[in-house]
């Protein structure tokens, strides 16, 4: 059902204020009554206005009918061994998205959805695979931090530090929804914004609006090939902004100080991790003084790809901390719940479902020419063979 009343998940804390002091200035209630709601949104998450249990009951049940504090339900909740969780959760128009609950020793940080599915096509990812359904709205988006948090709280979690926006869909491609959902979780739920970071795999004019932000909000690069043939293979956005349009970008963003940029660099064997592409990782990221991950490949349905081997991901590391470059190996989370990008939801999807979003096709090209091509061997010893195109 539509929802018609004012999401305030949706809505920075100068809007809800605004809102909240008309609506209870209209009622004759006194101007202390929008710091009572306030506190009920962004320091105690209360899932519903019901639970709003400082005001009166006539109060709560005028407020209910304006307003609304729009939460997705869990449909599915998977614990992976190493202590990841996986939510898969269900919107009001019954669209599917994922958060992932990655815990460390000294940190919690939460994965989060920008876009149900994605149309940027990634070759190596899951959701690139299953297509775009739709945006998210900035009150999806800070909602799934909501029930994240309870969940995290309610389950010996503790406090979630860090928020990524690594989940399904690119962020900067739905910027309406992604500033204020920056706003909200920085200004309104206190997440520090040096512990916020936005993944991106390079839409240009997205990373210089965030350059712009006063805020230090963490830039995250999906590199994963310093050379722009080999990379626009795996993301075809670099037909559109090349790496020398990225790192003038990423250059600007640098420039504007106290801002971490990350690159990520998922190592997929016999495509990307020819050792003559390390020094050119490297020099990339020293001109932006960028840190660099490494990510074994974590393979996902569609596409029969593996994980570079372990020696080869050692080199990559040794020609990178050689030249200066700051760098980790990133140890897969979560690979017995599906914990990366969009997995879980292509596997819960039902056929009906798949074949609304073209995953048919998908399969069918999966045993196309291109696909079968693919040798497995190392591309400096054979030629490369391309990752599948994308069906239009
Ligand atoms: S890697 Fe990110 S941008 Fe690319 S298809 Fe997957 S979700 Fe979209």
């Amino acid at each position: 059902m539509l929802n018609t009343k004012t999401d305030l998940l949706g809505l920075p804390p100068d809007d809800v204020e605004t809102a909240l002091a008309e609506h209870f200035a209209a009622r004759g209630q006194p101007s202390y009554r929008v710091e009572q709601v306030k506190k009920w949104v962004f320091e105690e998450c209360v899932p519903a206005i019901a639970g709003m249990t400082n005001l009166p009951v006539a109060e709560r049940e005028a407020l209910d009918a304006k307003f609304s504090l729009l939460e997705p339900t869990a449909d599915t909740v998977s614990r992976s061994s190493d202590g990841t969780v996986k939510h898969l959760w269900r919107l009001a128009d019954g669209e599917l998205i994922e958060s992932v609950l990655i815990p460390t020793t000294n940190r919690l940080t939460l994965c989060i959805s920008s876009q149900a599915g994605c149309a940027m096509g990634c070759t190596f990812c899951a959701t690139g695979w299953a297509g775009f359904q739709r945006q998210l709205t900035s009150g999806e988006i800070v909602s799934q931090y909501r029930v994240s948090r309870r969940w995290a709280l309610d389950n010996g979690y503790g406090r979630i530090s860090n928020i990524v926006y690594m989940g399904m869909g690119e962020p900067l491609a739905n910027r309406k929804a992604l500033h204020p959902s920056l706003t909200i979780l920085n200004q309104g739920y206190g997440v520090g914004a040096r512990r916020i970071t936005v993944s991106t795999v390079g839409v240009v004019p997205g990373i210089l609006e965030l350059a712009d932000r006063e805020e230090q909000f963490r830039l995250a690069i999906s590199l994963h090939a310093p050379e722009s043939e080999l990379r626009s293979q795996l993301i075809p956005l670099e037909k559109r902004h090349s790496i020398e349009e990225l790192m003038a970008a990423l250059i600007r963003f640098d420039r504007a100080g106290g801002r971490r940029i990350t690159f990520e660099y998922t190592m997929i064997r016999g495509i990307n991790d020819a050792l003559h592409l390390a020094p050119a990782l490297a020099d990339l990221a020293a001109t932006v003084n960028a840190f660099v991950n490494l990510i074994p490949y974590n393979p996902i349905p569609y596409q029969d790809w593996t994980a570079s081997r372990g020696e080869r991901i050692e080199a990559f590391r040794s020609v990178l901390e050689a030249r200066g470059v700051s760098v980790a190996v990133r140890v897969p989370r979560g690979r017995d719940i599906d914990a990366a990008c969009g997995q879980l939801r292509a596997t819960r999807m039902k056929p009906r479902d798949a074949a609304d979003t073209d995953e048919v096709t998908h399969e069918a090209a999966g045993k196309g020419p291109q696909a079968s091509a693919y040798t497995g061997e190392d591309p400096t010893e054979t030629d490369l063979t391309k990752p599948r195109e994308r069906p239009e």
